[in-house]
């Protein structure tokens, strides 16, 4: 049998209200966790470009839409490592 193992190791950002912009980067990446349990990565890419990289990241929050519980605002998070692709879209920007 052999078992599959991810040889990444990832370390949320604890600190509160972080900038958008400390999201983005090869090493990083943002997650909406809902309270449902659903995750997703965040393509921040385009309030970054819109020059919103400077705002706490929970002001981003109310964008965002759950898809299986239908939550009108999800927690973001700032994560360092690189995204997993097997995170699925189960929650996107609404906008
Ligand atoms: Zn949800």
């Amino acid at each position: 049998m052999n078992t599959v193992r991810f040889g990444i190791m990832y370390e949320k950002a604890s600190w509160p209200d972080l900038p958008l912009g400390h999201g983005v980067g090869e090493d990083r990446h943002v997650r909406a966790i809902c309270k449902c349990g659903a995750s997703s990565v965040v393509d921040t890419s385009m309030w970054v470009a819109a020059g919103l990289g400077g705002k706490p990241l929970p002001t981003f929050e109310d964008r965002m839409r759950c898809i299986p519980c239908g939550a009108r605002s999800v927690p973001l998070e700032i994560w360092y490592g690189r995204v997993r692709p097997t995170l699925q879209a189960m929650i996107y920007v609404f906008r």
